[in-house]
């Protein structure tokens, strides 16, 4: 089956007992047994339960995985990959990642013993002098956020089957999509569902895929010994938003498009940041593994006083100030003091990321009505 039919289909199965052709939700917490251990799969909600289920044979499908696991939020999905590790392992991570995942990281899992060495990627080969006998892992992130670099995911995974890591991938930008890590040899997809997943801003979850059986046991048990899953009405959410993911996908790429090249004209615009120009250092790498180059950019003023950035932020009517992206309706941010606040200013700046920039995750509403609001906000 192809991607947009099995958005639809996977998982989904009439409800045994009345014929709903949805999952209902199963608000439950425990399941009753005819006698102990004579169960129909389900014991306990933690464990598992029938919504759920339906969401994560979904969500396999449509990252050609196998396996798929799903979490009360994107960063207890990042967490549960992290808790495979043990205190003394090093995990080597793209150093322009999402600001979430540097503070679990740093914040969280170095007081566990867990070392990171933070990396641009753009080039995989600079991974080879951090790779020693204690590397468990490399993760990274592609496009980057929000900076939109491009990590070549084959290339790195190459590096990581020679040297025996696993390779996680954070695939929130792209979606299932535009691009399928597993498939260029990562071992386990991480998403924050939340965006683009989820697509309607309306629910918070995350999610694993893995092809390998005993990695899925493995996460399978700390998630259920962790405990950070999320409620059946919130993956009945989930599964809801995936059925369209194809068509507002299709709407993010063309609107992103119109909307760079009109920043790129825009003469009070200093620089950019998209993938799909020509001249970005990653286009080559972005036109290989990806479909098409999403709806995520960002730019920076020629005038970028704080006062200018300020007011430019505060200025728009359609695109609102809000952290979060990949929803339909088109949202503004600055990283500098909203996502990426948790990282030092100093290596923010060392890693490109200005005060000024702008960051927009670019909505499915009428092209034309987006590039007013900017036009007017810019002015
Ligand atoms: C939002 C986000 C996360 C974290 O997901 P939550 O659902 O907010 O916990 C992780 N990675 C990326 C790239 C994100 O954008």
């Amino acid at each position: 089956m192809k991607f947009a039919t099995r958005l639809i289909h996977a998982g989904m199965e009439p409800d045994p007992s009345t014929g709903a052709i949805i999952p209902p939700i199963y608000q439950t917490s425990t399941f009753v047994q005819a006698a102990p251990g004579n169960h129909k799969g389900y014991e306990y909600a933690r464990s598992q339960n029938p919504t759920r289920t339906a969401l994560e044979k979904a969500l396999a499908s449509i990252e050609n995985a196998r396996f798929a696991l799903s979490f009360s939020s994107g960063v207890a999905a990042s967490d549960a990959v992290i808790r495979l590790l043990v205190p003394g392992d090093e995990v080597i991570a793209a150093n322009d990642m999402y600001g979430g995942t540097f503070r679990l990281f740093s914040k969280i899992f170095e007081k566990a013993g867990i070392r990171f060495h933070y990396v641009n990627m753009q080039n995989p080969e600079n991974l080879r002098p951090f790779i020693n006998s204690k590397t468990k892992l490399i993760w990274t992130e592609t496009p980057t956020n929000p900076l939109m670099n491009i990590v070549d995911l084959a290339a790195v995974s190459v590096i990581a089957k020679e040297k025996d890591l696993l390779l996680c991938v954070d695939n929130t930008f792209a979606s299932p999509c535009l691009q399928n890590p597993l498939d260029l040899g990562a071992d386990i997809v991480v998403h924050s569902a939340t965006k683009y997943l989820g697509g309607h801003s309306d629910v918070i979850h995350g999610c694993l895929m893995m092809n390998d059986p005993g990695l899925r046991d493995q996460l399978y048990f700390i998630q259920k010994s962790c405990g950070a899953v999320p409620g059946p009405q919130d993956c009945f959410l989930v599964l809801r938003g995936i059925k369209t993911l194809q068509v507002r996908m299709e709407r993010h790429c063309q609107n992103g498009k119109k909307i760079a090249h009109y920043l790129r004209k825009n003469p009070k615009v200093n620089r950019v940041y998209w993938c799909g120009f020509e001249d970005h250092p990653g286009y080559a790498v972005a036109k290989r593994q990806m479909h098409d180059f999403g709806g995520m950019l960002s730019f920076e003023l020629k005038n970028d006083s704080p006062e200018e950035t300020k007011r430019v932020l505060s200025s728009t009517k359609l695109f609102s100030l809000a952290e979060s992206l990949g929803g339909v309706e088109s949202l503004m941010s600055h990283p500098a003091s909203m996502t990426h606040a948790s990282i030092p200013r100093e290596d923010r700046i060392k890693n490109g990321l200005s005060d000024s920039l702008i960051r927009l995750s670019v909505g499915i509403e009428d092209a034309d009505d987006l590039i007013e609001d900017l036009e007017h906000a810019i002015g």
